[in-house]
């Protein structure tokens, strides 16, 4: 049998870490286990600049970097593990991981959430050979072409305009006529001269399979029906997020499109489980906040063990 461990920390990313510091400080010795993506969107994105306490900004990876360091100063664990499936019913929690089993009294899931895919065979066949979710960490690849990028929120003007840096022509691809994304990013990316807007369209294919590198699109114009092929190598995903929380369905409550549900901010409805960060938070979705979560789930998990007499 395992030892049984006071606090298990599923994400390494804002939320995770966080949850790491405090919980190391109060001695509790967690173990983060660091997930399929280790460090979470912070680590694959450029410049933060609304992290407080950095004026000049601070790179995403510095930063997580930085809190992975306080948290094993404080005496936090980490191992490159990710969970295959866990018994929140048991006492003490049992989590099956890619490392073994480990059992632990209380649980914070950070889990965090993963770029979203369209689905197209297509698409899942060339992921890495033209398809990526990721500008920042592709982007330089396509230096000189012309590429297209999905989506009409703020993640597909980021990219849009992050990936003119590299590329030739970007053809920004939106299904509708409106644009979910803020004003003032819509405005930039409209102004930009190497961006072109193709809005009522959806992809229907991605071409290259054969050859295993994107050499175009076949697009759909979703009022006219007309189909066109556009000439691109390169095929961006900005079209959102999932929660990672999958794993859990039946064990404790998600919403609609997969998130946990909390209350009192970071509580589920398992005793001694709490959730933060992007898994849980449809609305604001941001470093800080997800930061903030973690804090406040270490605080209760301490809570939680105090209360248990532990
Ligand atoms: P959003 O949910 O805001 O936008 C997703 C976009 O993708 C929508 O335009 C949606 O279309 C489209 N979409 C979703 N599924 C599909 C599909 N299957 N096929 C085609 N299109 C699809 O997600 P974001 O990641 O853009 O933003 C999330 C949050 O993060 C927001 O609050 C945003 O403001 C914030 N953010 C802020 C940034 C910044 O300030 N620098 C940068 C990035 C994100 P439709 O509109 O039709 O639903």
């Amino acid at each position: 049998m395992p030892e049984t461990r006071d606090t298990v920390i599923l994400g390494s990313g804002c939320a995770g870490l966080t949850a790491a510091i405090y919980t190391a400080r109060a001695n509790l010795k967690p173990l983060v286990l660091e997930g399929h993506e280790p460090g979470g969107q912070l680590s694959i994105t450029t410049l933060v600049e609304n992290f407080p306490g950095w004026p000049e900004g601070v790179q995403g990876p510095e930063l997580i970097e930085n809190m992975k360091k306080q948290a094993a100063r404080f005496g936090a664990e980490f191992q490159m593990a990710h969970l295959i499936s866990a018994d929140l019913s048991a006492h003490p929690i049992r989590l099956n991981t890619s490392k073994g089993e480990i059992l632990t009294r209380t649980l914070i899931i950070a889990s965090g959430a993963s770029a979203r895919w369209l689905g197209l065979p297509s698409e899942q066949a060339l992921i890495g050979h033209g398809v990526s979710s990721c500008a920042t960490c592709d982007g330089f690849f396509f230096m000189g072409q012309e590429i297209a990028v999905i989506g009409g929120g703020d993640t597909a003007m980021e990219e849009a305009l992050f990936l003119t840096r590299f590329a030739s022509k970007v053809s920004l691809i939106h299904r509708r006529e409106s644009f979910r994304a803020s004003k003032v990013m819509l405005e930039r990316v409209i102004a930009h001269p190497k961006i072109e807007l193709i809005t009522n369209t959806v992809v229907e294919e991605i071409l290259g399979v054969e050859e295993k590198s994107v050499r175009g699109a076949i697009l759909r114009n979703v009022v006219t029906n007309d189909r066109t092929e556009l000439p691109i190598t390169g095929f961006f995903l900005g079209i959102g997020h999932e929660p990672n929380a999958k794993m859990f369905h039946g064990q404790i409550d998600l919403d609609d499109d997969g998130y946990i549900k909390t209350h009192g901010n970071v509580l589920t409805r398992v005793p001694g489980v709490f959730a933060c960060g992007d898994v849980q938070d449809r609305r604001y979705r941001q470093a800080i906040t997800a930061a903030g979560s973690g804090c406040m789930a270490a605080l209760e998990a301490e809570k939680f063990l105090e209360d248990h007499g532990h």
